[in-house]
């Protein structure tokens, strides 16, 4: 999965005593009753229990009532959960009574068999290992009520015993399993072994016990004829989704099980390394169209009509991979060079926006089989766009899922810049099929194996087979503004996480350390070895683990031995060099003393946002923050960056300081400049003194051109953070931004307008904003002259520049730009049937958020209308983003209060977007947040909620905003999540950075503002 998600974790907090049974539709109470009473019958037959189970809104609530008081008691429970009411298990019959537990998990004691709570280890005890899983799911979402949506299921699971035991457990999560439907068989044999269930639920799991212990070497089944559950609706496990058709809502049902949400699908072993193959059947209507990880092998009807999909046996995989939908959509199909059958899904009316996504897709599958020398192993892919995601997208085997802005592209509505999410994710999820998928990580601590790796091939892919795209430069942007900035702060952590088996622990850290970090720590290991090395290195990795598990030791001994067999240099250190990378959080900044004509001398130290921070203790390094660091140079005399591997000096972990002797080091004199890391191929920092700092950034100012665009970026990334921690002076910094009108390279150029970002937040409350705005313009003003607003959109650097300079320009108030964005706004509110060439996919969002930043209602209110109807997901939001831009503030409070209603704000993303874009009226979206922090994590998930929390406070500057975080991080204490720390430890830096605004206006009123 690419790195943003949301799931709603919260029904594994500690108990929250403030928080309660809200409606029907949380507890689906109404739903689980409507189901039970029609199985009343069946149960009295049989004279068993019944469990009924209530998904509350942060805690399960299970009341299990005996048989002969059934009836009275589900109804009288329901009541009571509907009205809140603590005591909804005393609904009961007298003398069956269950009791509901608080604190920590809440479970449910049965009164006729009280067993003690145990504390059971979070990872399973390994005792049995699945085989074979046969699984029947048949969701039910036909009735077009949400509160009846429900899906059955039926499995079974061939397990091998590893060492003797009577008991078994299997991970589950909010299913309703029937006792009696449980069996346990040895193979071959008929006696069933089940003696009693137990739930588990702090551990999400379920203990059956048996009648005889299971013997190691033997097989045996483990059946579960009778679960179910109600379609959930927080995008995890079984879920619903919707959209409209002609103004009515179409539903569809689809899973989304990574990390740990197959346990909410059905019973199972739910972790990485417990791989087993799988025979799925999904039950549905007739002319519905079931898709799984496999094809089709046949489909019988049963007796009600109801047809069942059969679909072929999946190689071994993880349970996480598992996939299906069940939905209307429709496809388009090509075939992959090597024959292999590539489809994309769509609702019918995208169907025409699939053309983009089919040719990135077989160009990035074709690519990734020749590259790794090993074909993909499925007889099908698929791959579906559907709006209610949580992820950008999830590589299921052989289906992929991905959000709908990120797969569909409509040309002509989208623009260029919408190529490059869209060909990312469609690269970095098919490259899923070999990392993850084929080979798996061992346990989730080692996540980056999976999602670093994907990351590094979404980029290497795109470079490869997009060159006039400069991809290279976007990752070394992408990568200073995510993977930096996390990874800077005190709160970031390791890429491998010793000792992680939680799974709340796992979730947070799918983030741009994991991702971006990842991805800059493997090119790092591909510079060190050499390209063809590395990907040699690669293929025989895979083929040395496939179909099974491997580690981050696997992969570095992978490499090493290539390079060892190829005569590398630095080979015989690979595993010992990349310990340094993966084992400590943080980076390193490398100091370059240029000592004299031909000397240099390198030593390192950590790179911290806030040198002064307090270690906080999570994570321990056991290299005391140094690195082992393949560091790479010139010069002005010498101006050669295309390093290769021959070219590393490696300055160890344990060396106190490396000097360099070399003839391309001219004398500290003058304008004579070294520069470090060439080509950014190292995940690091580099300072220099004032002297080359200044003849650096001269070179920027008299002519750019003469330093690697690369190398541009880390000039402009590497000053502004050595200005946060107090490494170097402001004045030095500031000199950048007066080269800011001369570059025309698009990813220095965002690399710079994000540091002048920075500073707009920053700087907005202070007298000195308006000559800084003004400097903008003056900056930015010839940009508009040269690109102007029409794009033919044959030249995609050209169109990303026009679309970035055209952002600023008007945001900055550049009147050229502002007047003719509401120009061609008014031509187009006018003439409705006819869009002014002017509003094109590269500018289209400027000319819609500068409309109606200086318009009035009437423009808001048009762009609402083109919201409603817009059949294009990325035209969808940027219109959602032009609302925001409002000047007025009633307007932005309408905007703010729409959020709650999910009609118009149909997803996470969508959400997040509304909140914070423009930063218009800060104040409004801190008194929203604040408000209503309840609804809006229980809406998000936590970690959506967390990164909204760092968007609502990202540009607070003063004490006063602190100290409201810091009391509402305290009056939250059971639900903050980690972003918070790494809230309150950003808003603190930026207190400090606000020493800096009187050298900002002394150095404007020096260039005569
Ligand atoms: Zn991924």
């Amino acid at each position: 999965m690419p790195g943003e998600y949301t799931v709603n974790m919260r029904k594994y907090d500690a108990d929250d005593s403030s928080s309660s049974l809200k409606s029907a539709s949380q507890c689906h109470c109404s739903v689980a009753v409507g189901f039970l009473l029609i199985l009343v019958a069946i149960l009295v037959a049989v004279g068993v229990g019944l469990i009924v189970h209530f998904a509350g809104n942060n805690k399960d609530i299970v009341c299990n009532c005996n048989i002969s008081g059934l009836s009275a008691g589900i109804s009288g429970c329901v009541t009571l959960a509907k009205e809140n009411d603590p005591d909804i298990c005393g609904a009961c019959p007298a003398g069956q009574m269950t009791t509901l537990t608080h604190g920590g998990n809440t479970t449910t004691v049965p009164a006729t068999t009280v067993t003690p709570i145990k504390k059971y280890p979070l990872r399973l005890p390994g005792t049995v290992t699945p085989m074979l899983y046969s699984i029947s799911i048949k969701p039910d979402f036909y009735s077009g009520n949400e509160t009846e949506f429900m899906f059955y299921g039926q499995m079974s699971v061939l397990v091998h015993c590893n060492e003797n035991t009577d008991e078994i457990f299997m991970h589950v999560t909010d299913l309703h399993i029937a006792e009696n439907s449980i069996h346990v068989t040895a193979e071959g044999g008929s006696g069933n072994l089940f003696q009693s269930l137990e739930l588990v639920p702090s551990q999400q799991m379920i203990k059956i016990s048996l009648l005889s212990p299971l013997m190691a070497g033997n097989n045996y089944t483990v059946e579960i004829k009778d679960f179910y559950a109600p379609i959930r609706d927080d995008l995890t496990g079984i879920y619903k989704g919707s959209f409209r058709r002609n103004g009515e809502i179409v539903y569809y049902v689809t899973s989304q099980l990574e990390v740990v949400e197959a346990r909410k699908a059905f019973p199972c072993f739910d972790e990485p390394n417990l791989k087993a193959r799988f025979d799925i059947t999904i039950v549905r209507k007739p002319n519905w169209v079931a898709l799984s990880n496999m094809p089709r092998s046949r489909t019988d009807t049963d007796s009600d009509g109801w047809e069942h999909d059969v679909f072929e046996r999946t190689p071994i995989m993880p349970t996480y991979l598992l996939a299906f939908i069940v939905s209307d959509f429709t496809y388009r199909e090509s075939n992959t060079a090597n024959g292999v059958p590539l489809r994309i899904w769509a609702r019918k009316a995208a169907e025409n926006q699939t053309e983009f996504g089919m040719a990135s897709a077989l160009s990035s599958m074709n690519y990734l089989e020749s590259y790794l020398d090993i074909p993909y192993n499925m007889p099908k892919q698929d791959m579906i766009a559907i709006k209610d995601f949580v992820w950008p997208a999830m590589e299921n085997w052989g289906l992929i899922v991905f959000r709908e802005d990120l797969l569909l592209y409509e040309p002509g509505v989208s623009s260029q810049a919408n190529k490059y999410p869209t060909f990312r994710y469609i690269a970095h999820e098919l490259a899923h099929n070999w990392f993850g998928n084929l080979v798996s990580p061992n346990w989730w601590n080692d996540l980056w194996i999976k999602e670093g790796v994907a990351t590094f091939f979404e980029y290497r892919v795109m470079d490869v087979l997009n060159p006039d795209w400069r991809v290279s430069e976007s990752f070394a942007d992408d990568l200073t503004e995510e993977g930096f900035a996390l990874d800077g702060l005190q709160s970031s952590h390791p890429l491998f996480l010793k000792g992680l088996d939680d799974p709340l622990d796992i979730l947070r850290h799918y983030d741009s350390v994991s991702y971006k970090k990842g991805a800059a720590v493997t090119f790092m290991l591909e510079f060190m070895v050499g390209r063809d090395t590395f990907q040699r290195g690669f293929t025989s990795y895979l083929k040395q683990f496939l179909f099974g598990n491997a580690g981050h030791t696997d992969f570095f001994l992978a490499m090493q031995t290539q390079a060892q067999v190829e005569n590398k240099t630095l080979a015989d250190d690979i595993v010992d060099i990349m310990g340094t990378w993966v084992y400590q959080m943080g980076y390193p900044t490398v100091h370059v003393e240029h000592t004299g004509q031909g000397k240099m001398r390198l030593t390192q130290s950590r790179y911290l946002q806030d040198p002064q921070a307090k270690e906080k203790g999570v994570f321990q390094s056991e290299f005391g923050y140094t690195w082992d660091i393949p560091f790479t140079f010139t010069s002005n005399t010498e101006k050669d960056f295309a390093k290769i591997d021959d070219d590393i000096v490696l300055l160890r972990r344990d060396e106190g300081s490396v000097s360099i002797l070399s003839d391309v080091i001219p004398g500290p004199v003058g304008d004579n400049w070294v520069i470090g890391n060439t080509e950014f191929h190292g995940y690091y920092r580099v300072n220099y003194d004032e002297r080359n700092w200044r003849s650096l950034i001269n070179q920027l100012i008299n002519d750019h051109t003469l330093i690697d665009p690369l190398n541009r970026i880390q000039i402009i990334s590497d000053a502004f953070s050595f200005v946060r921690s107090g490494e170097i002076d402001l004045n030095i910094a500031l000199k950048i931004l007066e080269y800011l009108r001369k570059e025309r390279s698009y990813a220095p150029l965002n690399k710079l307008m994000r540091e002048v970002q920075f500073m707009d937040k920053m700087l907005k409350n202070q007298p000195v904003y308006g000559k800084f705005r003004k400097f903008m313009r003056d900056s930015l003003k010839q940009l508009v002259t040269e690109y102007g607003f029409i794009d033919d959109g044959s030249n995609y650097i050209a169109s990303h520049m026009r679309g970035i300079a055209l952002k600023w320009a008007c945001y900055y108030g550049v009147e050229e730009c502002t007047e003719q964005a509401q120009q061609l706004m008014s031509q187009w509110m006018a003439n409705q049937s006819v869009k002014p060439p002017g509003i094109n996919p590269e500018v289209s969002e400027t000319v819609y958020c500068t409309a109606v930043k200086y318009g009035d209602e009437t423009v808001w209110d048009f762009v609402m209308q083109r919201l409603k109807v817009e059949n294009v997901e990325t035209e969808s939001h940027k219109f959602l983003k032009a609302l925001t831009c409002t000047s007025h503030k009633w307007l932005r409070i309408k905007m703010i209060r729409s959020i709650l209603i999910t009609d118009i704000i149909p997803n996470p993303l969508v959400y997040r977007a509304t909140m914070n874009a423009g930063h218009a009226f800060p104040e409004l979206t801190w008194d929203f947040f604040r408000n209503n922090y309840d609804e809006l994590l229980e809406r998000l998930g936590t970690t959506w909620f967390g990164r909204l929390l760092m968007q609502v406070v990202d540009e607070f500057n003063t004490e006063l905003r602190l100290e409201e975080l810091v009391r509402l991080g305290e009056s939250k204490a059971d639900e903050k999540n980690a972003e918070h720390d790494i809230a309150v430890e950003h808003v603190k830096n930026n207190i400090k950075w606000m020493h800096n605004v009187d050298k900002i206006e002394q150095w404007l009123n020096g260039l005569g503002y």
